[in-house]
């Protein structure tokens, strides 16, 4: 597992507070964001940590919604203002609960956030026990990616815009859909960039 502790007081990549355009928004009012910043770096992709609704300028040009807890990652996403700029539809990769935050429907939580995903989604849905694991599964064409789960989430059904990425034991716990990435389980806490790579077409923008 990567502990990224240095990043926590680092806001944004080296070159990201002159860019133009091209920088990955981080969702860091609270949460595993700090470990999505470090899998920025080792690509060398530009990233900026998205705290308040003004750190959401013109240079950002997709978001990262990371693990932690999808309720107060909802109530803080209203109170800073930065829900807005984030649901108007640049790409979004979510993991564990940004794959929450992303469903159109919850199945054990009244509350839905973007209401992008066309998925159902069960919270803490391994239980207490099996709440966190470690696993490994395809993701799409990235074979053997290591997976894993931290009182994750799993889609129990998933709508007809989103294809399926990954699954195990039968559960689906990976999703594309257009500009969308979701998974319920944490590459940013694994050394594998593969996924966030194909987030980060780095070089081609
Ligand atoms: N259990 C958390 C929630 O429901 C998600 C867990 C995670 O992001 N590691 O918000």
């Amino acid at each position: 597992m990567v502990v990224a502790v240095e990043y926590i007081s680092k806001e944004e990549s080296a070159d990201a507070e002159t860019a133009k355009h091209g920088v990955t928004g981080i969702l860091a009012v609270q949460g595993a964001f700090a470990e999505h910043a470090a899998m920025l770096d080792k690509l060398g992709a530009q990233w900026k940590l998205l705290r308040a609704a003004e750190d959401f300028d013109d240079s950002i040009d997709r978001v990262i919604l990371p693990g932690g807890e999808s309720t107060t990652q909802g109530k803080l996403l209203r109170s800073t203002g930065l829900f807005a700029p984030i649901a108007a539809g640049k790409p979004v990769f979510g993991t564990c609960a940004g794959m929450i935050l992303l469903a159109k429907r919850l199945e054990n939580d009244d509350n839905v956030y973007f209401g992008a995903l066309d998925a159902t989604v069960r919270r803490n849905a391994y239980g207490r026990q099996l709440g966190s694991f470690v696993s490994t599964a395809d993701f799409g064409d990235i074979k053997d990616f290591p997976l894993v789960f931290i009182r994750g989430p799993f889609v129990s059904d998933v709508g007809a815009d989103a294809t399926i990425e990954t699954e195990v034991d039968g559960r689906v716990v990976g999703l594309r859909q257009g500009n969308i990435l979701a998974t319920a389980f944490h590459p940013e806490l694994t050394d594998d960039t593969r996924i966030h790579v194909i987030f980060e077409p780095v070089g081609s923008r």
